[in-house]
């Protein structure tokens, strides 16, 4: 389904919009978290309130209803979207300038020619089909989520030493 983080990857608290009592993010995200809200009858917190910690000034969302108004968004904009579908293979079109993308559906291998790619994976994977280098930060925040769920959801093996260094991503 649609949604990213917010769906699939269970984190269904999107924040943070506003700074010092001042909405300073807006866009996409913002317009489908407060239509989530209006849809649902709910209220978004006060966020007006600097004394409170930041977390309370996150927005709960339901993740399916989130889904649902992101494939509404994605129709009303006349963009035909394949689901259930990953990336097996990205190679330079010498024919059209462009992009061949071989894609994993469920009926099976399926190609398309595209004259652009926007690589929204999360980790670059598009980036890393076609042949991109990508920089992984050696130094991660102690306090980063472990990816078990990501690792699952993503099918990459990261191995961690105990100082919270990343040592190796596997991405096969
Ligand atoms: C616990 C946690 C808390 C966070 N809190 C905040 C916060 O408070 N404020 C904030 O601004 N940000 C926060 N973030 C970060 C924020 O969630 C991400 O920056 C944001 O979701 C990235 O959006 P995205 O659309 O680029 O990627 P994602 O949301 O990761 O979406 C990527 C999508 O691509 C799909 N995908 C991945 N690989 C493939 C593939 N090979 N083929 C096909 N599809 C693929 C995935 O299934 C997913 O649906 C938080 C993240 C986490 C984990």
């Amino acid at each position: 389904m649609l949604g990213g983080t917010v769906t699939n990857g269970g984190v269904n608290f999107p924040g943070l919009f506003h700074a010092w009592g001042r909405q300073v993010i807006a866009g996409i995200g913002w317009e489908l978290v407060t239509r989530r809200v209006v849809e649902a009858g709910g209220t978004l917190p006060n966020f007006a309130g600097t004394a409170v910690p930041h977390w309370q000034h996150h927005v709960r969302v339901n993740s399916f209803l989130y889904a649902a108004l992101c494939d509404e968004a994605v129709v009303d904009a006349g963009v035909d979207t394949l689901m259930h579908t990953m990336l097996a293979r990205v190679v330079p079109d010498s024919e059209a300038n462009g992009w061949l993308v071989t894609l994993c559906t469920k009926c099976g291998l399926t190609s398309r020619r595209t004259a652009i790619l926007i690589d929204a994976t999360g980790d670059a994977n598009v980036t890393a089909l076609a042949g991109f280098r990508s920089t992984l930060p050696i130094e991660r925040s102690p306090r980063q989520l472990r990816p078990a769920r990501a690792s699952h959801l993503y099918g990459h093996r990261s191995s961690r030493r105990r100082d919270g260094r990343a040592q190796r991503v596997d991405w096969s």
